[in-house]
């Protein structure tokens, strides 16, 4: 069949296809967390000790013992089985934002060839997937592969439906036998741990009594676009990248922000009900969603939740969109940029930590202390930003996602902080002199709580920064939106704990030499603006003039590619800020950078690779077929159709020319340099091709066009 054929019928059997019938949906008392063997389940089925033990690991992170872990695992064994599981499966996160999985039966058979089941507490605790090809950097020699995955008892065990089967499935940590991290989750334990502690140390000097544990908290809001897979089958390009390598822009786009909000279509709308029930029944508490500015792109928002436990979910989140849109013939698109001239996605990473003594931190709150503890943590956010810009720039980076950073429709590749006017005021009052202790040493209340109401309010919210505050939380927004959250998470977490780290010292200094509590914590706030004040911007981040004065005067980095931020990971001070707080080691760090230059290398060889194939075997015919039929018509009309057609073609496949030659180039001395050639080069190279064949698709007949179209994938749902 050749390609216009399948395009044109793909235009007319989608619309004749009906939605997909899902029936009623159940009411939510019946399905939430129905497939969660959360503490509800554990209260039922285990012993009041055992119970006990287990509760105080899922809220301390505390060890489990050896003889509690068999009881745990009987008990999600009987529980699992009843809901139809036959397999359990240890899911964890290698370093790539994939999810890993290998599936274990519980069957043993017994002498006489009768079958059993066995799950015991040392299989739940730890497994053995013979992790060897999952790219690890330099951290496993292969003669010693074996990694180790070991259950997270703090992110409950779930089952996984599929059409034909229930896997209980376990979340996990993936190390090396020697105990390196190989995964996202192992650093996000550690760097919540290590904020933890930093938080600590800070609020007892604040003479607070009762400490809880501290804790961080994540909400994610994830932008998709859903295309029909009918079109997405005859796009190799959607299939294997994620993203159009070509394609005109459609004469109606975006412009009329008329899908923004709009009436989601039904096709959609069932699709989302049947999604939500599944994230229902998994625990997983999707709260909105709602149309993007893109036609075609829309966002799902689960309520916040304990970033380790919202990380897992994310995941899986995922995970379970892709495959429900499958059902309904969709094909779900996380790529940061699948449409060039139309919005990208992104996720929107909530952030905010606290505990249940103290609240959360980044909340203002109502009383004088609690406005000052708030200041300390809000201020050492702002510190963390300033000094580890480049980290959260690097943390981000993917070829796909530098599509998005910094091509105004997403906040720039510049990491400065947004508080909102009036906070922004309280920090340069502090830093002026102007807002300082009261000299009488009497209790000062700053009324945070009434004057920050404002900033709550969303039309007040600075679309065009990275890093914003939101009233009670940071929303870190240049997240892309195929990402694994657990990365920025662990930014975040880290910088904080330096940042909390760096307070302390201070603080304690200035306690000891007699400074009261208030005038101390001035005293600090002021010296942190002094050195990192620079980090705020609440202007426009689109315009030319940020750009440069962020730059110049601010001494901010401007890191437009993925090839520019990754070496950040390299930088003394990033390998100081994780060896210091015991988040990644030098070796652990190193191999993020190894592994996740692999993954921009092969993205880029890919789409490139790809571009030459498209352009050779399915654009460039598609062209000689139209040059054809015009045949000697062409000759007699003015301007002559073939003229204009032979021009396109012949500058596409010089342009394919040039890039096949720099894709064989290989002689690379490091990674850095590859990735450089790869951004400055070979990016521009495949734009080359891509732009010759867009002037084709509006020059060759559209009957003669074999890919589909953008008005196509964008508007026909
Ligand atoms: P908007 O859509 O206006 O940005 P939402 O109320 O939808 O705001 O919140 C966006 C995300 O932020 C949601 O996932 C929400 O649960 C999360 N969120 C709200 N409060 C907090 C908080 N204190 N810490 C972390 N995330 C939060
Ligand atoms: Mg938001």
């Amino acid at each position: 069949m050749s390609g216009n054929e399948s395009r044109l019928e793909a235009i007319s059997r989608i619309s004749k296809a009906a939605p997909f019938d899902i029936g009623m949906t159940a009411p939510l008392k019946e399905i939430w967390a129905s497939d969660v063997f959360g503490l509800v389940q554990m209260e039922e089925s285990l012993s009041k000790s055992a119970f006990k033990a287990m509760k105080k690991t899922v809220e301390t992170g505390a060890a489990l013992d050896p003889a509690t872990a068999d009881v745990v695992a009987a008990a999600m064994k009987d529980w699992a089985m009843t809901k139809g599981a036959k397999f359990f499966s240890h899911i964890f996160y290698p370093m790539t934002n994939a999810t890993a999985e290998k599936h274990d039966g519980f069957i043993i058979t017994n002498s006489d060839g009768g079958s059993i089941t066995e799950f015991t507490g040392s299989l739940l605790i730890k497994g053995e997937p013979d992790g060897s090809s999952f790219p690890n950097g330099s951290l496993r020699m292969t003669n010693a592969a074996r990694g180790y995955t070991a259950w997270d008892p703090t992110s409950p065990a779930y089952i996984m439906q599929t059409a034909n089967g229930a896997v209980l499935t376990i979340p996990s940590v993936f190390m090396s036998w020697t105990g390196e991290a190989l995964d996202k989750k192992i650093p996000l334990l550690r760097s919540n741990a290590a904020m933890n502690d930093a938080g600590q140390k800070v609020l007892s000097l604040m003479g607070e009594e009762k400490v809880a544990r501290l804790n961080s908290s994540c909400g994610a809001e994830q932008e998709y676009f859903l295309v029909d897979e009918r079109f997405a089958n005859a796009r190799p390009d959607l299939l294997l990248t994620g993203r159009t390598l070509f394609g005109a822009a459609s004469p109606k786009g975006q412009q009329f922000d008329d899908h923004y909000f709009g009436a989601i279509p039904e096709r959609v709308q069932v699709f989302m009900q049947d999604f939500e029930d599944k994230l229902y029944k998994l625990g997983i508490p999707a709260k909105t969603h709602h149309n993007e500015v893109a036609p075609g792109q829309f966002e799902i928002a689960p309520y916040y939740e304990a970033a380790n436990v919202a990380a897992d979910h994310q995941q899986l989140l995922m995970t379970v969109m892709k495959n429900t849109a499958k059902a309904h013939g969709f094909l779900c698109l996380l790529h940061e940029k699948p449409f060039a001239g139309v919005n990208g996605s992104g996720k929107h990473v909530n952030w905010s930590v606290g505990n249940s003594t103290q609240g959360n931190l980044l909340d203002p709150g109502k009383t004088p202390n609690e406005n000052l503890n708030f200041l300390l943590f809000c201020g050492a956010v702002i510190r963390g930003v300033h000094k580890y810009g480049p980290l959260l720039r690097a943390v981000i980076a993917s070829a796909a996602n530098d599509h998005r950073l910094g091509a105004n429709e997403a906040p720039p590749a510049i990491l400065s902080v947004y508080l909102g006017d009036q906070l922004e005021k309280v920090f340069d009052d502090i830093k002026t002199g102007t807002l300082h202790a009261p000299t009488d040493g009497g209790e000062m209340d700053l009324g945070l709580s009434q004057i920050l109401n404002f900033t709550r309010d969303p039309g007040d919210r600075n679309r065009t920064s990275p890093f914003a505050f939101t009233g009670n939380r940071f929303e870190f927004r240049a997240v892309g939106s195929s990402q694994s959250v657990s990365g920025p998470l662990v930014a975040m977490n880290t910088m904080l704990a330096d940042s909390l780290n760096w307070i302390a010292d201070k603080l304690k200094a200035e306690l000891d030499g007699g400074a009261k509590t208030q005038v101390a914590v001035f005293s600090v706030l002021k010296e942190l603006m002094e050195l990192h004040g620079n980090a705020i911007f609440g202007g426009d981040g689109y315009s030319t003039e940020w750009h440069e004065m962020a730059v110049k005067e601010r001494g901010l980095k401007n890191i437009p590619t993925t090839a520019d931020a990754l070496p950040a990971f390299k930088a003394p001070e990033v390998i100081e800020l994780f060896s210091s707080t015991g988040v990644l080691t030098p070796a652990e760090l190193e191999s993020r950078f190894e592994v996740y230059s692999e993954q921009y290398v092969l993205a880029l060889e890919v789409e490139a690779k790809l571009t030459v194939e498209m352009a050779t075997t399915i654009i460039y015919p598609a062209a000689v077929t139209y040059l054809s039929k015009l045949g000697s018509v062409s000759a007699k009309l003015t301007p002559s159709p073939a003229d204009a057609v032979t021009a396109a073609a012949n500058a596409m496949m010089t342009a394919v020319g040039v890039l096949e030659t720099a894709i064989a180039k290989h002689d690379f001395a490091t990674i850095e340099e590859n990735m450089k050639f790869l951004a400055d080069e070979v990016r521009g190279l495949m734009d080359d091709v891509r732009a010759a064949a867009d002037i084709l698709e509006t020059l060759v007949s559209d009957s003669d066009w074999p890919l589909p179209k953008y008005r196509e994938m964008l508007f026909i749902k």
